[in-house]
């Protein structure tokens, strides 16, 4: 038996993690990647960085200049990064859809072509 409540326990840390990295987003331009890296929006680099230290060092260090967008501008620069992330991921996986296609008629053909030698046997 689950104990009553620890679901919703389990809900509210999720939602307390999902908020941090809404915070990282705005701040430093990251998102996370898996249960232990983030990637950065502005070069696409992923990194194994868990602790707002490291990511604020890494930003500081390579995209200080990012800093001059601020306020709308930045949640604007924020949004371009992720639709721009967004439409490459789906470009991967349409790729990675026509090749599962291509794999699959190749085989047909190889099953027909089998069925055709028996057939003349
Ligand atoms: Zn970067």
């Amino acid at each position: 038996m689950e104990e009553p409540g620890s679901s919703c326990k389990k809900l509210c840390v999720s939602e307390e993690k999902r908020k941090v990295q809404e915070k990282w987003s705005n701040a430093y331009f990251v998102v996370p990647q898996g249960s232990d890296k983030v990637m950065c929006l502005i070069c696409k680099q992923v990194n194994a960085m868990l602790k707002e230290f490291n990511i604020k060092r890494y930003y500081d260090t390579n995209h200080k200049m990012y800093d001059n967008f601020m306020g709308k501008e930045r949640t604007t620069k924020l949004e371009q990064f992720q639709r721009g992330l967004t439409a490459q991921q789906s470009v991967f996986t349409n790729l990675a859809k026509s090749g599962e296609a291509v794999t699959q008629a190749s085989y047909g053909v190889s099953l027909r072509n089998c069925q055709a030698e028996q057939a003349v046997q």
